[in-house]
């Protein structure tokens, strides 16, 4: 076989990337672990960098007929209730909330040429030698690529690979900066709880935004999914809590929703129906241990590179992982189709994007404190956005201009 392009992991961002590749006549195979494709998850918000970047595949108009459109943002206080701050969006591209599943299928469904995409197909590790790129999978004989770009997520093995071959080769400065480095992403200390319901009339107060409630240890963000006019609607819950006991992630872990909902039980009336109807509801409600990971000095060395959670794990305090996978995905694309030189191509990708994804993770990590403020700090917190919110109403979509309004390296 003629050595192509290899993307590991068939999840948003590494989805994303052969959509991108494909549509720019770039040759791909993409292998991705799991035995079939599974669209799975509950809610994702979509926000408005993202959109850009969906309209320039082709994929808005079908991202809008599964999405609701979120007008803006309402903060509250757990203890009280009292709506600190109303946010109304002021960016020219939407602002989707959707299924993730339903995100997940479009852009599976958009890859045209789909014998490049190979399932059961788990790669263990990879090895540059004389310039060379070999793949070794776990359950298949080693091959040739001329090229990997690792979307494998949180726990990337790729990753695990990329800073070993440097803390064993590369320069001195290479070596010190990989042999500091964590190869794995660390627990964050929280545990988030993820559940969906049918939507009902008596969520409409709901509808048209996202409402975080904020308290000492706890936040728990609400925001409808689905297109009213072409789908069925849901009401997403994201209910986060500080917990310092080691919490595994992914869709297998069902939390006790009885316990959840007196974990959560707070002074408010709508939200406490919420968290009945969540325990009524024959839906499950999974945990879901969050992890990050500082950011990295480098995502590409030789023919490798990574993307998406591999390069940048984060908290999803700000919405902006699979964002950023999204993002990843287009400008590497774009440096691939006008860099020959594919090393060279990897090297100005990470350039593009690595102080971007850093500062985002930061952004998401300060949010934790900001959400879980007690005492003192929940006080000036309370205040601020309170006086914010009544005399500069514009302010919080000048502080988050930067996230929503990136210009891609392209033309739009
Ligand atoms: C509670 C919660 C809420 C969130 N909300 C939002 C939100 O609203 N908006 C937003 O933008 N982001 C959100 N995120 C973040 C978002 O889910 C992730 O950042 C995003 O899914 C990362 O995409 P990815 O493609 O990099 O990785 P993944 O989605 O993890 O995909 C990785 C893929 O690689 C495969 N894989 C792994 N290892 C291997 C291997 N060795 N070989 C082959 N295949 C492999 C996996 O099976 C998987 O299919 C949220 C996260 C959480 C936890």
């Amino acid at each position: 076989m003629q050595e192509e392009i290899i993307i590991v992991g068939a999840g948003i961002g590494g989805l994303t990337l052969a959509r991108a590749l494909e549509q720019k006549g770039i040759d791909f195979q993409l292998y991705e672990q799991a035995d079939s494709f599974e669209a799975l998850g509950y809610g994702i918000q979509v926000s408005p960098n993202v959109v850009r970047v969906l309209r320039q595949l082709g994929l808005e108009q079908q991202l809008e007929e599964v999405s609701h459109l979120c007008l803006g943002f309402e903060l509250r206080s757990f203890n009280s209730n009292k709506v600190l701050a109303k946010w109304k969006l002021d960016n020219d591209v939407p602002y989707y909330q959707c299924r993730r599943a339903d995100l997940h299928s479009l852009l599976f469904n958009s890859i045209q040429d789909k014998s490049r995409i190979h399932f059961s197909r788990g790669l263990e590790s990879y090895e540059e030698k004389d310039h060379q790129l070999f793949l070794y999978w776990q359950n298949s004989e080693p091959t040739a690529a001329k090229a990997l770009v690792a979307a494998d997520g949180v726990r990337s093995v790729v990753r695990r690979s990329l800073l070993d071959a440097v803390a064993h080769g590369g320069n001195p400065q290479d070596r010190a900066a990989s042999l500091f480095f964590q190869h794995q992403a660390q627990y964050a200390g929280y545990a988030a709880y993820r559940a969906i319901l049918p939507f009902q009339d008596k969520y409409r107060p709901l509808w048209g935004k996202a409402t975080v409630w904020m308290g000492k240890n706890h936040h728990v963000v609400v925001y409808p999914n689905g297109n009213e006019q072409n789908s069925t609607s849901w009401l997403n819950l994201v209910l986060v809590v500080k917990d310092k006991n080691w919490n595994e992630q992914g869709w297998t872990i069902p939390a006790d929703k009885k316990a959840v909902a007196r974990d959560f039980a707070n002074k408010s009336e709508e939200l406490n129906e919420i968290l009945e109807d969540m325990v009524a509801s024959p839906e499950p409600c999974f945990k879901w241990g969050l992890f990050i990971h500082q950011p990295l000095p480098y995502w590409s060395r030789g023919k490798v590179t990574l993307l998406g959670d591999a390069a940048h794990p984060m908290l999803p305090f700000q919405a902006q992982g699979a964002a950023m996978a999204i993002e990843d995905a287009y400008v590497l694309a774009d440096y691939l189709a006008s860099e020959r030189d594919i090393e060279k191509a990897f090297i100005e990708y990470q350039q593009a994007r690595i102080k971007r994804t850093a500062k985002v993770q930061q952004v998401s990590r300060n949010n934790a404190n900001i959400f879980h403020a007690s005492g003192v700090k929940a006080a000036i917190r309370n205040f601020a956005l309170s006086l914010v919110s009544a005399t500069m109403p514009n302010l919080l979509n000048k502080k988050t201009a930067w996230i929503y309004n990136y210009p891609l390296t392209i033309d739009e």
